[in-house]
């Protein structure tokens, strides 16, 4: 029996930080015409508002009474999109170190990954291209678990230590290397990440670059759905 398509065609993508999901998704959804969803962006964006709000990131309920004004809007154009929370645009913002170094502690809390992850179904059902590659911890499992594509994106940590601090030098290469391994500790207690789940193809790049890894899900999803992929 075949199913009509359903539309858009959802590529989950999750894996911890560094393994190049973001840029790897980035670069798949502009190749297919698709849109792309950075849920991490949404974790971060929270960070910034409750430390924006004055709110200590370390107690949960006030993290979650931030929620109520939290008015956050995210593009889904893989060439460029903004993040806004309210009027102001975030987009660097959510990237400086202090807020990687806090953002676990607002993604721990059971409230928050439900809000966020009702509004990342919203964004998902509203995109217009014919499919969305959406990334982040718990695509596969959580988010769009019924997703025609899942992917598990890994990499061997030493090399994704040395992806991340490639532009770096000396303390602040050594400082990004522990912040890196800190922070998927921390993750991995809420998400499991590390293993993929039953249906989830994994994808290892530790022995490729980026190019082939780009490839290489495009062949996933080549794999899975035939006639998204020509
Ligand atoms: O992907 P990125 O590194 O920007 O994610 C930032 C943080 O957001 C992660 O360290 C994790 O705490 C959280 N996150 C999450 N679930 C997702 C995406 C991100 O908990 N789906």
């Amino acid at each position: 029996m075949t199913h009509p398509p359903v539309f858009p065609l959802v590529v989950a993508v999750d894996g911890p930080a560094g393994s190049g999901k973001s840029s790897v998704s980035k670069e798949v959804a502009r190749r297919l015409g698709y849109g792309f969803l950075d849920t991490g962006a949404a974790y971060r964006a929270l960070a910034w508002h409750a430390e924006a709000s004055g709110v200590d990131t370390d107690d949960a309920a006030s993290v979650v009474s931030c929620l109520e004004s939290f008015a956050y809007r995210i593009g889904t154009d893989p060439s460029g999109y903004a993040v806004h929370v309210g009027d102001v645009d975030v987009t660097i913002a959510i990237r400086d170190p202090w807020i990687s170094a806090v953002v676990s502690r607002v993604a721990r809390v059971p409230a928050v990954r439900a809000h966020l992850i009702e509004l990342f179904r919203g964004i998902i059902a509203a995109e217009q291209a014919p499919g969305i590659v959406v990334e982040g911890r718990d695509i596969t499992t959580v988010v769009t678990p019924d997703a025609p594509v899942r992917i598990l994106l890994t990499a061997a940590e030493e090399v994704r230590i040395a992806r991340r601090s490639a532009e770096l030098v000396g303390d602040q290469a050594l400082a990004a290397g522990e912040q890196l391994h800190r922070r998927d500790a921390a993750d991995s207690k809420v998400v499991d990440f590390m293993t993929a789940a039953e249906g989830v193809t994994t994808v290892d790049s530790t022995e490729l670059d980026f190019e082939q890894t780009v490839d290489a899900v495009i062949g996933v999803i080549r794999a899975a759905q035939p006639e998204a992929v020509r």
